[in-house]
C-alpha cells in the first residue's frame, strides 16, 4: 500500500464515520421528535374524546332523568286524580275576604277597591328548556314579566337561561331540583336536600336568593308520601313562599293540544279572579304553549284593569291547601 492509498483511505474512513456519527444524530433526533408528536397527537385526541364522551354522559343522563321524570308524571297522571284541574279553592281567599269586608269598607275605601286592578301572573314550570329563550324573547316584546318555576340543570345553556331570567327582570321560583316525584317526596330530609340543593345551585349561578316555590304537582298533590302539610310548615320556617294557581293551561296534558285551546284555557278564566295565577310550562315537549304566548298576553293586556306581573312578596299566594 502506498503513501497516497493509506491516506485516501484514511479520508475514506473518517468520511463514514462522519456520515455514521451524522446518521446516528438523525436517528436519535428522529427517536425522540417522532414519540413526542404521537404523544402530543394522542393527548390532544385523548382529551378530547374525553371532553365528547363526558359531554355524552351528560346528555345520557339527562336523558335518563326525563325518562325518569316522564316515568313518574306517567305514574302520577294515572293515578285516580286530576292534579292540574282547578280545586275547590281557587277562588282566592283574598277575593272571598274582601268581598266579606266591602260593606264595613268607608266609602272611599270601597271605591279604591272598585279600582282594584286584576294582577296576572303568568308562571313557567319545568325549565329551562329549548324554548326558555323563545318565551324570554316574547316576554321582551310584549314588556311583560313572569315567574319561572325552574328545576335544577346543569348544561350551559341552562346556565345561560337562568342567568337571562334574572337579567331581564323575572321571578325565579323553585319547583324542584330533579323534578322525581319518587325522590322530592321520598321523605321530608330528601325534600329538604332537594330544596337545598336548588337554591344553593341558583345562588351561585344568578347570585339570586330564591324564596318562592311550587310544589312538583302542586301542594294538592298526592304523590308524596310524605304530609304535605310538613313540607309547608318546613318551607314557611325558610321563609320560602309557596305558589300553586288558580288557572291552567292545559299544556300539562299528556297529549299535545293546540296553542288555540291553550289560548282559550288561559284567558277565559282571567275575569273570575281578582289574582290569577296562570300554569303554563316551559318543556321541550311543549311548543305550543310557546305559539299561544303572545295571544295571551295581548288578550291579557286588552282586558280593562288588568296587569301582568312577576310574583314578588306582595303578590297574595295562591294555595291549593289552607
Ligand atoms: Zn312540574
Amino acid at each position: 500500500m502506498t503513501a497516497m492509498d493509506e491516506s485516501a483511505y484514511a479520508e475514506y474512513r473518517r468520511r463514514r464515520v462522519r456520515r455514521l456519527k451524522k446518521i446516528i444524530l438523525i436517528v436519535l433526533a428522529l427517536a425522540i421528535i417522532i414519540p413526542l408528536v404521537c404523544s402530543i397527537v394522542f393527548l390532544s385526541l385523548f382529551i378530547h374524546t374525553r371532553r365528547e364522551l363526558s359531554d355524552l354522559q351528560n346528555r345520557y343522563d339527562e336523558l335518563l332523568s326525563s325518562m325518569e321524570q316522564l316515568r313518574d308524571d306517567i305514574a302520577y297522571i294515572d293515578a285516580p286524580r286530576d292534579v292540574y284541574s282547578v280545586s275547590d279553592v281557587t277562588d282566592s281567599q283574598r277575593d272571598a275576604s274582601e268581598t266579606d269586608l266591602t260593606p264595613d269598607m268607608p266609602e272611599e275605601a270601597a271605591e279604591d277597591e272598585e279600582e282594584h286592578v286584576r294582577e296576572v301572573y303568568l308562571t313557567f314550570d319545568d325549565g329551562p328548556s329549548i324554548y326558555t329563550d323563545e318565551i324570554l324573547d316574547i316576554l321582551a316584546e310584549h314588556e311583560v314579566k313572569a315567574t319561572f318555576f325552574v328545576i335544577g340543570k346543569t348544561e350551559d345553556v341552562a346556565v345561560d337561561a337562568y342567568k337571562r331570567i334574572v337579567a331581564d327582570g323575572h321571578t325565579l321560583g323553585m319547583h324542584s331540583y330533579s323534578h322525581r316525584y319518587s325522590q322530592v317526596y321520598a321523605s321530608k330530609d330528601a325534600f329538604v336536600d332537594d330544596l337545598n340543593k336548588l337554591q344553593e345551585y341558583l345562588y351561585e349561578v344568578t347570585g339570586v336568593w330564591s324564596r318562592y316555590y311550587r310544589f312538583p304537582g302542586g301542594s294538592s298533590n298526592t304523590a308524596s308520601t310524605v304530609d304535605m302539610s310538613e313540607l309547608i310548615e318546613y318551607l314557611t320556617e325558610q321563609d320560602i313562599t309557596y305558589f300553586d294557581w288558580n288557572i291552567v293551561s292545559g299544556d300539562a296534558a299528556g297529549h299535545p293540544i293546540s296553542a288555540d285551546t291553550i289560548v282559550s284555557n288561559c284567558v277565559s278564566r282571567v275575569a273570575n279572579f281578582n289574582e290569577a295565577v296562570i300554569l303554563m310550562h316551559d318543556a321541550a315537549d311543549k311548543h305550543s304553549t310557546v305559539e299561544a304566548l303572545p295571544r295571551i298576553i295581548e288578550s291579557i293586556q286588552d282586558m280593562e284593569d288588568t296587569e301582568i306581573l312577576p310574583i314578588s312578596d306582595d303578590t297574595f299566594p295562591i294555595q291549593h291547601r289552607e
